[in-house]
């Protein structure tokens, strides 16, 4: 079958892009100028036909996916900013909603073929702070950026303007499929990791156009001081493979599904890279006894999509070897 991959230069997308391909997908990869599919089409060249560039200038536009959508079987959306940097909210907002409803009308108006779509979303639209520590579930729902966006606008945090964005996304898209359902052929199937690191293969010449979530981490190894607090991780390798899986598994259709490795304090980090490698070390063991405030429960895609997580140390140590392969 064949798969559109919007966003498909991200970190994330050409890991899903290359997944794929080597399970014997065609891709049609979806992109926002011409520059930005060069590297990509380098990259699967041994692919030949099987891999096409696509270009989509505006995924905020009405339309803008009329013609991507055309003759695939299934749709990997994962095009969506984030950072940590907008101002206006809408800066987020916008492209994230927009892009994601209008790929999804698209798909209902043009996707004749389509059998599945499977949407990009994130940990961002499950959590919740709190200061007590807590064990989080495909039912809970990010209700508090929308609220703190809504009351605050600009100055809201910069975490909650794009915790915002995938909550509204994601939702967009569940009330799409809920009031079309009897004109679409087609589900849905949401992914919902939480930071996503390991090795790169998208475009990246310099440390300073890492993306946010593997900028974060290189950051943790190179900058004094930094390796202060944590969060929920999964490695991008099997994050991929749960997008491919989404689409081979019947019983993840209509379901949202959690894709977290585990906890994390940074200082696990530094202690789960090879004893060898040239980064900073911190304080060894200091994260150990650290209390995680956020917990995620990922039986069900263990269930579902019957998935196996890397181990710190193996993402770590494959890592580390990526950045000193690049003289990092
Ligand atoms: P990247 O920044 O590497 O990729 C983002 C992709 O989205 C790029 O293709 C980018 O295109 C595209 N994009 C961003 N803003 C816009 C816009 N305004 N209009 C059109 N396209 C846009 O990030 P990731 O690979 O990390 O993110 C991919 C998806 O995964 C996103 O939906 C993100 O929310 C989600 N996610 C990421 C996590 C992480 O830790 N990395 C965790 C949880 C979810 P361009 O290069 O042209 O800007």
């Amino acid at each position: 079958g064949k798969v559109l991959v919007s966003g498909a230069n991200g970190y994330i997308a050409v890991w899903v892009v290359r997944t794929l391909l080597e399970q014997g997908y065609s891709v049609r990869g979806a992109v926002r100028s011409a520059d930005k599919g060069t590297h990509l089409s380098e990259l699967f060249a041994s692919y030949g036909d099987k891999f096409e560039v696509v270009v989509v200038p505006d995924i905020t536009k009405e339309g803008a996916f009329d013609e991507a959508v055309k003759g695939v079987d299934a749709i990997e959306h994962t095009a969506s900013p984030f950072h940590f940097q907008a101002d206006d909210p809408a800066e987020l907002l916008e492209p994230a909603i927009k892009g994601t409803v209008g790929i999804l009308e698209s798909a209902r108006k043009y996707g004749t073929s389509v059998k599945r779509v499977v949407v990009t979303s994130s940990c961002a639209a499950v959590l919740n702070i709190s200061p007590e520590p807590q064990f989080l579930s495909e039912l809970d729902w990010n209700d508090q950026a929308v609220k703190e966006v809504e009351e605050q606008g600009r100055g809201a945090s910069a975490a909650s303007k794009y915790r915002a964005s995938k909550t509204l996304a994601e939702r967009a898209a569940w009330d799409f499929v809920k009031k079309y359902k009897d004109e679409i052929a087609w589900d849905l199937s949401v992914m919902n990791p939480p930071l996503v690191v390991g090795p790169v293969i998208h475009a990246v010449t310099s440390p300073d156009a890492l993306n946010t979530s593997t900028r974060a981490m290189y950051d943790v190894f190179t900058k004094p001081d930094s390796a202060s607090g944590g969060g929920c991780w999964v490695d991008v390798r099997d994050l991929a493979l749960a997008h491919v899986s989404a689409l081979q598994s019947e019983l993840a259709g209509g379901e949202r599904i959690i894709i977290a490795a585990g906890a994390f304090t940074w200082q696990d980090w530094l202690d789960a890279a090879p004893v060898s490698s040239k980064y900073q070390k911190g304080a060894p063991g200091a994260g150990k006894d650290a209390v995680h405030l956020l917990r995620y429960d990922n039986e069900k895609g263990k269930v579902l999509l019957s998935l196996r997580y890397r181990s710190m140390e193996d993402t770590a140590a494959d890592v580390v070897a990526d950045w000193e392969a690049r003289g990092w």
